[in-house]
């Protein structure tokens, strides 16, 4: 199989699996359970801990609580934010939020709250011009994520913080760094000072499914989403997930030593191979977001007059897997609505493919499926068939 979906989900590295059978047939006690063994599960949430903020360069003040996966973290931070915002403000954010975030706060809207969408660039990055006009003091909450699922845009989630920090001093500012972690370095110290809660999903960056976390930063006083045995300081109950906190913490080392030795660096290049094979074969394609700084590993690619759902079952019956956007929509027979937020046609969103690589991507790889996608797309198409 040549796995090109990583944005949808990633192989867990084999430190991950080696941690999590550790843990699950050697250390299954309940974390909140008094047996006396108690500090050495302790010592595996602080370890994850750790691992995670020198991930994303974040200060030992900055908390993190784990959740179930970033649907979860984001559901937590919305409701804080909407909480807030219900009775002197409202809210802000942008149409091409993951689900996660964009449907709890449609849902919102639909019971009388306020929202402002900030709207996308044709290059897929959020209009900063736009909001600035949008923000007064009266904003309660912002979410705005860093890197776009499908596209790999990575936005000017920095800048954006700043301007709404100056002009609404009260406004909880949330990230869905779901993304950007384990794909960029990244440094919440310098880069993101004024985000107050950031949201990650350990099964993206090659980390176990179903454990994820948020973190809380600048002092920003979050209530409860989940109720029930109190665990981590009453703010997130249920029991904790250990063997999964063993797993992102495996997983959050190797991320950070694969950038120390620059593997970044090569997945790009072999994703600009792969884009410059695409355009030079088809000279009916176009990559969507190419003129701003994107993920090193996403390519959301568009080959005019190709229907992407035909082409994606013809590649995974042969074990070439990759897909036509967000894995979260793959049953809707909508065309991405990132596409229409960067003013694509129908016609050219409903064409478009999701490359996503990862650190064992090949030339060899993309050699593969670019040959197979040329067979598909010019010797067996109607008329072409049996040109050879
Ligand atoms: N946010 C973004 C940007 C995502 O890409 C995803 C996963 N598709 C999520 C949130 C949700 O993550 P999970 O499914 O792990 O809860």
């Amino acid at each position: 199989m040549i796995y090109l979906d990583n944005n949808a989900t990633s192989k867990p590295f084999p430190e991950v699996v080696d941690a999590m059978t550790q843990v699950m047939t050697s250390r299954y006690w309940n974390a909140s359970s008094a047996y006396g063994q108690l500090d050495e599960l302790d010592e595996v949430v602080e370890s994850a801990k750790e691992s995670i903020r020198n991930l994303i360069d974040a200060a030992p003040v900055d908390e993190i609580f784990f959740t179930s996966g970033a649907t979860e973290s984001n559901a937590w931070a919305v409701a804080e934010g909407t909480r807030r915002a219900k009775e002197c403000g409202w809210v802000l954010s942008s149409k091409m939020e993951h689900p996660s975030v964009r449907e709890p706060l449609e849902s919102f809207e639909a019971g009388g709250g306020k929202v402002r969408w900030v709207p996308v660039t044709r290059s897929g990055t959020l209009d900063l011009h736009a909001l600035a006009e949008f923000v007064d003091p009266d904003l309660r909450f912002a979410s705005l994520m860093y890197a776009h699922n499908e596209t790999g845009v990575i936005q000017p989630i920095g800048d954006a913080a700043v301007l709404i920090r100056e002009l609404a001093p009260h406004c909880l500012i949330h990230t869905d760094a779901t993304q950007a972690i384990g794909k960029i370095s990244i440094s919440v110290s310098n880069d993101l000072k004024e985000v107050d809660l950031l949201s990650f999903s350990g099964h993206k960056f090659h980390g176990p499914k179903g454990i994820g976390g948020l973190v809380i930063r600048n002092d920003a006083r979050v209530q409860p989403l989940i109720l029930g045995g109190g665990q981590q300081n009453n703010l997130r109950s249920g029991t904790l997930n250990i063997p999964a906190i063993a797993g992102i913490f495996a997983a959050a080392s190797k991320c950070l030593q694969n950038f120390q030795l620059g593997l970044t660096t090569s997945i790009q290049e072999v994703r600009d191979y792969f884009e410059d094979r695409i355009l030079l074969l088809f000279k009916d394609s176009y990559i969507l977001g190419s003129t701003a700084s994107r993920l090193p590993n996403t390519s959301f690619f568009g080959i005019n007059g190709a229907d992407a759902d035909d082409i994606v079952y013809a590649l995974a019956a042969e074990g070439l897997i990759l897909s036509k956007g967000s894995s979260c929509s793959y049953q809707s027979i909508k065309p991405p609505l990132i596409a229409q937020l960067m003013a694509y046609t129908y016609e050219e969103s409903t064409t478009l493919l999701r490359f996503s690589a990862s650190f064992e991507t090949t030339h060899q790889d993309v050699d593969s499926l670019v040959h197979r996608l040329h067979e598909l797309l010019v010797h067996d198409s109607p008329g072409h068939r049996g040109d050879g």
